[in-house]
């Protein structure tokens, strides 16, 4: 006998959860099916492992760093092991929290590996080995992402690991070699270098992030070079070798070959979809080169049963783009009109942290627009000079004729958590002057985007008038 569903859900990671949650909430019955745990790569090795790990490495090396408030701190050290639990506890918390409002909302979930064998049907293989038949009216597919790997390095989950390994450590090694400086190379090579781990970032292009606007990651590179890390750009990491317990990397490097010692590789080189072994021909469900599965405005597939979501969609591979997705796929399979889907922001959890929404300079630029850029820095911030982070600013770009803003975002202190206003103005279409003469409460680090787009008008408060000093 097989199980009959209004909705088939195969991944329950942020995409699938949530989809799920709000079919249940649209009055449809849904089966969530993963093979490990609800919640994906983001809840249980991605997201919030790592953010919380961010945060428990960072109580340790700060107040190394607080001499000048008067602290002073001897013996300060952490237990790695009980950092771990912690963090277990915390993510198991939220697990079971998430499997909880997905049955309170309609939703069974099954632990196995779905496979499509047709248009409206599947099959589990469960942990336990047994198999099960599901019919569907229609799917969601939200199998997510997995670690690349390059020539001469794979993940082994000892000597070379991957972020999931990295993020369960409990012994921080004393050398680590990261290989890409990407998000979560650098998140994570943060993490061990303030825990006193050495660390070299081996890049094979000539920055970091490479992908982030450059003004805006130079105060990560100030930091890093201030923690120790080695970063070697435009470089290669041919292979690794093992001798008497040490690990050997071996770079090729603009200066000539490299050999770096470790006791540890964190191979950080990017993701791909997780779409293979999926059935997805079965259905007549079609994916790009990379294997990404194509899908139009409504996430729905080549197969008319057949929606998809989340990171096997395609860039950018984020928590909260799979989640709005998810309600997406939601909505147009109850037929309700298709929403705007947004602009997605982004946060990096780096020291400091760098977060964007919207059109970048570069982007409005690249298409002929006529921009209005204005910046204030931290430096210029009573609260950042108060919590004593002053790296960075926050930068804004609005349309030059309407002073409507197009994007903004901050490298700084909360850069993640001040994204949320400018979320907000991007959304709503708001122009410069709008959030210019909206009071915010002082001190704090949100006078920042008021700041910034008095500075696009060209009147900042608290900023010298430009050219003052060619005038002095
Ligand atoms: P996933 O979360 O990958 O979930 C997919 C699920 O599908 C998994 O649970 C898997 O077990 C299941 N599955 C796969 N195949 C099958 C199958 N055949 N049958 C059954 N189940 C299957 N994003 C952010 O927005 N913010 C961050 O701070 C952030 N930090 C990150 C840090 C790290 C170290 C990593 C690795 C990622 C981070 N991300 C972050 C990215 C984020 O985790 C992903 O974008 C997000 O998890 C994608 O959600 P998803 O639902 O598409 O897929």
């Amino acid at each position: 006998m097989s199980l009959k569903t209004d909705v088939l859900i195969i991944g329950g990671g942020p995409g699938g959860y949530v989809a799920a949650i709000k079919l249940g909430q649209l009055g449809k019955k849904t089966i969530v099916v993963d093979r490990d745990k609800l919640g994906g790569e983001c809840l249980n090795y991605g997201c919030i492992p790592s953010k919380a790990l961010i945060n428990a490495a960072k109580s340790v090396y700060k107040p190394k760093k607080a001499e000048p408030l008067g602290l002073s701190v001897k013996d300060l050290a952490i237990d790695w092991t009980r950092t771990q639990t912690w963090k277990n506890t915390l993510v198991g918390a939220f697990v079971r929290n998430i499997g909880t409002l997905v049955k309170a909302n309609q939703g069974e979930t099954i632990y196995g590996s779905a496979k499509l064998t047709g248009k409206n049907s599947a099959e589990v293989t469960k942990t336990d080995g047994s198999k099960e038949t599901i019919e569907f009216d229609r799917c969601i597919v939200a199998t997510g992402s997995e670690s690349m790997s390059i020539p001469g390095f794979t993940i082994d989950g000892k000597d070379v690991i991957g972020s999931k390994e990295a993020l369960d450590i409990t012994d921080p090694p004393k050398d680590l070699v990261v290989i890409g400086a990407g998000v979560i190379g650098l998140e994570i090579g943060t993490v061990f270098a303030e825990l006193g781990t050495k660390v070299t970032v081996v890049e094979f292009t000539d920055a970091i992030l490479p992908v982030i606007e450059k003004d805006m990651t130079v105060p990560v590179s100030r930091v890093l070079a201030r923690l120790g890390v080695t970063l070697l750009l435009s470089s290669k990491a041919k292979s690794w070798s093992k001798k008497s317990g040490r690990l050997e990397v071996t770079v090729e490097t603009p200066e000539g070959e490299k050999k770096i010692p470790c006791d540890k590789v964190l191979l950080a080189v990017g993701r791909a979809p997780r779409t293979k072994d999926l059935g997805l021909e079965k259905a007549g469900v079609e994916t790009d080169k990379r294997g990404h599965i194509l899908v139009d405005t409504e996430l729905l597939s080549s197969c008319p049963t057949i929606y998809a979501i989340g990171d096997c969609v395609g860039q950018p591979y984020l928590a909260h783009k799979a989640s709005r997705e998810g309600i997406l796929a939601a909505q147009s399979i109850c037929g309700l009109p298709l929403e705007d889907r947004g602009a997605v922001p982004w946060a990096v959890f780096t020291d400091p942290e760098i977060s964007w929404v919207g059109e970048t300079e570069t982007e409005a630029k690249a298409r002929g627009a006529q921009v209005l850029v204005g910046k204030f820095p931290f430096s210029a911030s009573g609260r950042a000079q108060a919590v004593r982070e002053t790296e960075g600013f926050c930068k804004v770009v609005a349309d030059a004729k309407t002073r409507v803003i197009l994007g903004a975002g901050f490298v700084g202190p909360n850069a993640s958590d001040l994204v949320g206003e400018a979320c907000l103005a991007v959304s709503l279409k708001a122009t410069l002057d709008q959030v210019a003469r909206t009071i915010h409460p002082h001190p704090t680090l949100n006078e920042a985007f008021m700041e910034a787009c008095e500075a696009a008008l060209g009147h900042p408060i608290h900023l010298l008038p430009q050219g003052h000093l060619a005038r002095a």
